[in-house]
């Protein structure tokens, strides 16, 4: 079958419904994608067949297992562990693992089909997959973060390697959960392997600058598509949602070329800070203290202020990076930003913009990157960690920044170039996911039925 038009295109959609029922996440990150391939299949039909589009949508492989741990008081959890391979056609796996109450098999096949073309963008050799588990490690002492990680593991060493399967962190998972996570790896496997798991420390085959690789790389998108427009990010009011990994080197970045980043968040409310947020203050406060950002407001002093339950999106500014988690910025919010002033949004966290609402940015002609490509810099700096330790190398971190720039400009002009051929100039997300296609339908094809 060669699903080559809008309706063959959404009957692969109905059926991908029907056969993984209660899974309203992928559905959604499914949907966007196939929206946009009409134009690539009508060009080139080839792309459609052998079942193309329905292997594209089947993981090729999904684990789910069971992962028991004791906390600090000797009592005993058993919280969830996924990993979904989905595609291996680019290279090894590569996606990272997500800890948080909210993670099941739907939000993991989500991020893990967003993986496959993002990876794709990348041009780096890798393929799709992700991964996680329902714990939440908010509150939990390093102790039992620590058990928790060596349970998972203790499944997860026999799915992954270097080169197999190579997670990395996402939502929950940062440097820690890394350590303890390679430990047990190494402490079962009695090898050091370090090319199977990416965002370790530096000193124990890490690779500069992978900590910032997603903020940094996002910023560079955005700047990007201002520049395609004749505009500059200097000078320029932003907002920012979330506070983790991702908000807290989008602050930084956002800073150094000389624009505001106005907010951060989490699940409590945000910070609107006049002055611009404090860096230093903010990594004390969520990397050493692992606090909330209401800790922000109550120390920065006057420039502050802390809104409980709010949503930044209600913050005038003219630009805006969504950093926190799947679809946090809605129709209301979208229609609030288009009010604002906004000029342009780039997704620093995976589709957390609602389909409505990208809709409603576009037609409002707000340049809008889609998180598959403006958030790849994380994912591509994980490549690059696995270049250096396939080669038994250490970086240094100008290389590597060097390298991040580059590979962000190239998706941004893949992306633009892509549209553009496809008769819809200055659509990012029509780009990105044509061009992840091709590149990923192209080597399906040239491998077989597989
Ligand atoms: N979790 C990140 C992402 O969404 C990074 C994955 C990785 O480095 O493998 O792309």
């Amino acid at each position: 079958t060669a699903a080559s038009t809008q309706d063959e295109l959404a009957a692969v959609h109905s059926e991908l419904v029907r056969r993984n029922p209660a899974q309203p996440e992928f559905h959604q990150a499914a949907r966007e994608v196939l929206q946009s391939l009409a134009p690539v299949l009508a060009a080139r039909p080839e792309l459609a067949e052998a079942a193309l589009i329905e292997r594209l949508c089947e993981p090729e492989r999904q684990v789910v297992f069971r992962v028991p741990w004791q906390d600090d008081k000797g009592r005993t959890h058993v919280n969830r562990g996924f990993r979904v391979e989905f595609n291996s056609a680019l290279g090894p796996y590569k996606g990272g693992l997500r800890f948080h109450p909210s993670v099941n098999l739907s939000v993991v096949k989500f991020l893990g089909f967003e993986q496959i073309f993002k990876n794709a963008l990348t041009g780096l050799g890798i393929g799709g997959g992700k991964g996680g588990s329902d714990f939440d490690p908010q509150g939990r002492s390093d102790a039992e973060v620590m058990r928790f990680c060596q349970s998972f593991m203790t499944e997860l060493y026999r799915h992954i390697g270097e080169g197999t399967d190579v997670p990395a962190g996402d939502i929950g998972v940062g440097g820690r959960e890394i350590g303890y996570l390679f430990g047990q790896y190494r402490r079962i496997t009695n090898r050091w392997e370090s090319g199977a798991l990416t965002g370790k420390g530096i000193g124990w085959g890490g690779s500069a600058g992978r900590t910032e690789a997603t903020g940094y790389g996002n910023v560079l998108f955005l700047a990007e598509m201002l520049r395609r427009r004749g505009e500059d990010l200097a000078g320029r009011q932003a907002l920012v949602s979330g506070s983790g990994n991702v908000s807290i080197y989008t602050v930084e970045k956002l800073h150094e070329l000389g624009a505001l980043p106005l907010t951060v968040s989490d699940s409590g409310g945000y910070v609107v800070d006049e002055k611009g947020i404090d860096l230093e203050l903010l990594k004390q406060i969520k990397e050493v203290e692992r606090g909330r950002v209401s800790d922000y407001a109550e120390r920065r002093g006057r420039s502050a202020v802390y809104v409980p339950g709010g949503s930044v999106w209600e913050v005038p500014a003219d630009v805006a990076l969504p950093s926190a988690t799947q679809n946090e910025l809605d129709a209301a919010d979208a229609t609030a930003l288009v009010r604002g002033g906004v000029r342009a949004v780039s997704e620093g966290a995976n589709m957390p913009v609602t389909p409505e609402a990208v809709r409603i940015l576009q037609d409002a002609g707000v340049a809008y990157g889609p998180g598959k490509a403006a958030n790849a810099g994380g994912v591509a700096v994980s490549a690059l960690e696995m270049r250096q330790n396939s080669g038994r190398e250490t970086w240094p971190r100008e290389r590597v920044d060097n390298e991040l720039a580059a590979v962000m400009r190239n998706i941004h002009d893949v992306c633009w170039e892509t549209a553009e051929r496809y008769g819809n100039p200055g659509d990012y997300v029509s780009g990105a996911n044509i061009a992840g296609f091709e590149r990923v339908a192209e080597a399906m094809l040239a491998q077989g039925l597989i």
